[in-house]
């Protein structure tokens, strides 16, 4: 690639909108332009970067036996329908009419329409386990779309699917999908973590999340750094559980009872000193074996984080998740980012016997005592940095889910999410298949999602500098500027750039030679911003002495090498 042929058109600052690091230099490398709200074209530069995360997850998923096809973006209503989501998903789905007032959606993800395949592709267990993927543009309409790429309302999603005879054979379409996944965050050279997670509205019992480490992530991740233990906390978009379904018998109505109180009590409940008032109390879930835990968050201190202290509800079984924020506010009449009444020290109720059917009516409304749990949204009230620093300062030291270790806190962005699905939708839309006896059985299922474009974002946050973007090499969207400096007035710069490139490229290295006859100054400020891994400039004097300047992007120092040596060291 040539840059007077190519369109490289970077900004010297970024629009006020972009409030972190990858949103401004993606604006202000010219990867990414605004169409509107949360929907952005992908230029020239941005498309070279997501093609390369493409060709990465694709080989890995090939590789893991995955098959790749490709599912229509628009889809009908009815299938929504069969699964119940129509009614579920809420107003992040997208919905739209055709010209005959049929319903249709934009897909946030296909669960429905692989389904749909399989019930009518998959007759016998001998065409079982299969694992189809796609990759596609998605359309989620959030609530807050933002960070450019990282939270945008259209994005590109791979998503895979895994049909198995039974549960055994989807805990092994899991496992390779897990470890694929690993393989390609390690081959896209991001500093992550697996962690346990909720389902969501996905559905279903098993989950993984992989979370890029970021100070800017939306996500919390409890772990040990001395176990495998990892978990996210999900505090986005509001932190409050409660029962996918309501215990029978259970009033949804809310008892005014101060949050202390609520705080207080499952101090109390977890054999916790509690010493000071309790400020907050977020609640999530870890699923990772039998039976799931709920983990209990109390943040205690006046008006600073000052500690916080992990307790576990042991033996409650499945079926939470957390509240949107809609639903906090519908069923506790709260105001968003609501925060209980701090330094209000009330008596401490005692329930003697925990279970899983009182623990229902605590987290969904009012139990026979007047009193009721919820989460509320602290992160808000609180500026981001701070809170980062506080909270890993305050767990040091703090034991974790078994009783051993240190628990530690980070921030993280979702970049992956695998799911074991059971028979969740292979029931709701009968996907059966006869197996060995040649009776009916359902399918068992997985689902495996990868956010492609957000991982250009969250790859961004983790590498750069104050010049810009320094990318990891294998999704660079070059590897190698050649910087000619005095292309137009010297034959022996244009002589031996040239050389440099027809070399390079021959020997399969991404490489753009930089032909514009700009000034020094403007065209290294430019491929700083931009992050190629390597530059090198080619100028008239150091061609005199038979060298040219190699310089590493996390270098500050240029070596000068012989043109042939230049050429190893970039390989
Ligand atoms: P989040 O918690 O960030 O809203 P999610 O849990 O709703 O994400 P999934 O349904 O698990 O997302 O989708 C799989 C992957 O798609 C996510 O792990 C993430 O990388 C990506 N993704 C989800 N929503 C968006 C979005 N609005 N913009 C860009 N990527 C997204
Ligand atoms: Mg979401
Ligand atoms: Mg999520
Ligand atoms: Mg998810």
């Amino acid at each position: 690639m040539r840059a007077s042929a190519y369109h490289i058109s970077t900004l010297k600052e970024a629009p006020n909108d972009a409030e972190i690091a990858s949103h401004q230099l993606m604006m202000r490398a010219g990867m990414i332009r605004k169409l509107a709200g949360g929907i952005y074209n992908y230029m020239p530069l941005g498309l070279r970067v997501i093609r390369k995360i493409e060709k990465i997850i694709r080989e890995e998923m090939d590789a893991a036996g995955a098959l790749e096809l490709l599912m229509p973006v628009v889809q009908p209503a009815e299938l929504w329908m069969e699964s119940g989501r129509w009614e579920q998903y809420g107003p992040e789905l997208l919905r739209m009419k055709d010209r005959h007032g049929r319903d249709f959606v934009l897909q946030p993800t296909s669960e429905e329409v692989i389904t749909d395949i399989a019930r009518n592709e998959i007759q016998s267990w001998r065409h079982l386990p299969v694992n189809f993927y796609h990759i596609q543009t998605k359309f989620r309409d959030e609530r807050r779309p933002r960070f450019g790429v990282m939270r945008g309302r259209e994005f590109t999603m791979k998503d895979a699917y895994s049909f198995d005879r039974d549960v055994e054979g989807a805990q092994k379409s899991y496992q390779i999908m897990f470890d694929a996944y690993m393989r390609i965050f390690e081959r896209l050279g991001l500093t992550f973590r697996a962690v346990a997670a909720d389902t969501g509205s996905i559905g279903g019992s098993q989950s993984h999340e992989f979370q890029v480490i970021a100070d800017i992530g939306e996500d919390l991740i409890v772990y040990d750094p001395n176990s495998d233990y990892a978990a996210n906390i999900e505090l986005a978009p509001a932190p409050c559980l409660i029962p996918e379904r309501a215990a029978p018998g259970v009033s949804m109505q809310t008892v005014a009872t101060p949050d202390a109180t609520k705080c207080e009590l499952v101090a109390e409940l977890l054999k916790l000193p509690l010493s000071q008032t309790v400020k907050s109390i977020v609640l999530a879930t870890e699923q990772e074996g039998q039976p799931a835990t709920i983990w209990l968050l109390l943040l205690r201190g006046d008006h600073e984080l000052n500690e916080i202290k992990v307790g576990k509800v042991p033996g409650l079984n499945k079926g939470f998740r957390f509240a949107t924020e809609a639903e906090i506010v519908e069923h506790f009449g709260c105001k968003p980012g609501y925060l209980g009444p701090v330094g209000t020290r009330l008596p401490v109720r005692v329930i003697a016997d925990l279970t899983v059917a009182n623990m229902h009516d605590f987290v969904c409304g009012a139990n026979q005592e007047g009193a009721h749990l919820t989460g509320v949204n602290w992160v808000r009230d609180l500026p981001e940095a701070s809170l980062v620093t506080d909270l890993r300062n305050v767990v040091e030291g703090d034991r974790a889910p078994n009783g051993t270790g240190t628990l530690a806190i980070q921030r993280g962005i979702e970049v992956g999410h695998v799911f074991y699905l059971g028979t969740k939708y292979s029931e709701a839309l009968k996907a059966t298949f006869l197996d060995e006896n040649g009776k009916p059985a359902l399918m068992e299922m997985g689902c495996y999602g990868i956010g492609v474009t957000r991982i250009v974002g969250a790859a961004i946050e983790q590498n750069h500098d104050a010049k810009g973007i320094v990318w990891p090499r294998a999704i660079a969207p070059f590897e190698v500027a050649i910087c000619a400096v005095g292309w137009g007035k010297s034959e022996a710069v244009r002589e031996a750039s040239e050389k440099l490139y027809a070399e390079l490229k021959g020997r399969g290295i991404d490489v753009i030679l930089d032909d514009r006859d700009q000034r020094p100054g403007i065209m290294f400020a430019e491929w700083e911003l931009i992050g190629p891994p390597v530059r090198i400039t080619v100028g008239e004097r150091g061609l005199n002495e038979g060298v040219v300047e190699v310089l590493g992007r996390k270098q500050t120092e240029a070596a000068r090498v012989s043109l042939a040596d230049c050429v190893t060291q970039t390989l």
